[in-house]
């Protein structure tokens, strides 16, 4: 776009996913749950990954973010160190690797209930790794800038729907992360609060040069983002088209 002066081509992918396949064990067999998935994508992108339940959307997020490993297939990173093949990594340096470089939103705001707003978006910032205090004022400045200054020291209980997603977005880009993964973050939000939310998302992600993988059912929320990829019976159908 007009707005980013460096285009694709100067730039090297952060992300590339090529032929990811996983399956599951069940008692009637090898469920197939993504076959032969393939992206690239570029600092600063988005892309909506939609498909109806049960198609693999979940599944592939947990791939792409090391939460799973695939049967086989690549997930490689770009970093200013080299390029990182994220299966070849142990359980322990793929937790590493969430913690300082990725982000996660859910469909129910997975805040801890017992903690503030700001203390569930400080814990982030403590487990990666920064004082008490440091965490405490982070979660401060991100808070305000999803619009909740007022609301740090309300309990998840005590917000709606939507300031909820807006917190778990604070929450996801308190660390700084490269890459924000979102899974149907506006599936149990009314149409306009799952439209302020997904601007909120882009404000927090792509606008800051992050790059967004969002799974949604939402064809308004899933046109907000640079490609949309589509998943039927655990395959990406086609493409991901340039918009
Ligand atoms: P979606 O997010 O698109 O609704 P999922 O990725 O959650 O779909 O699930 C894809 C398929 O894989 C489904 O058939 C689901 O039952 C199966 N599946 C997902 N996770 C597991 C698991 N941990 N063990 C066994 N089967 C699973
Ligand atoms: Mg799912």
């Amino acid at each position: 776009s007009h707005d980013n002066p460096m285009t694709p081509a100067d730039q090297a992918p952060l992300l590339q996913i090529t032929d990811l396949e996983v399956a599951f064990r069940s008692s009637t067999g090898l469920v197939p749950a993504v076959r032969g998935a393939n992206l690239t994508l570029y600092p600063g992108q988005s892309v909506a990954i939609v498909g109806e339940s049960g198609s693999g959307k979940s599944t592939l997020l947990h791939l792409i973010s090391g939460i799973d490993v695939p049967d086989s297939g690549s997930v490689v990173y770009g970093s200013d160190r080299g390029d990182v093949e994220v299966s070849a990594l142990s359980a322990r340096e793929r937790t590493g690797i969430r913690r300082r470089h990725l982000g996660f939103v859910f469909q129910r705001d997975m805040l801890l209930p017992d903690l503030t707003a700001g203390e569930n978006v400080a814990l982030s910032c403590l487990l990666d790794g920064m004082t008490k205090k440091e965490a405490l004022k982070v979660a401060m400045d991100r808070l305000t800038s999803v619009g909740l200054s007022a609301y740090s020291g309300q309990r998840p209980g005590e917000l709606s729907g939507g300031e909820a997603q807006r917190v778990a977005i604070a929450r996801a880009t308190a660390t700084d992360p490269q890459i924000i993964f979102a899974d149907e973050p506006t599936a149990s939000l009314d149409s306009l609060t799952a439209e302020a939310v997904v601007e909120e998302l882009l404000q927090a992600t792509t606008e800051q040069g992050r790059t967004l993988i969002m799974v949604t059912h939402d064809p308004a929320v899933a046109s907000r983002c640079n490609h949309v990829a589509e998943i039927h019976d655990a395959r990406i159908q086609g493409r991901p088209s340039q918009r």
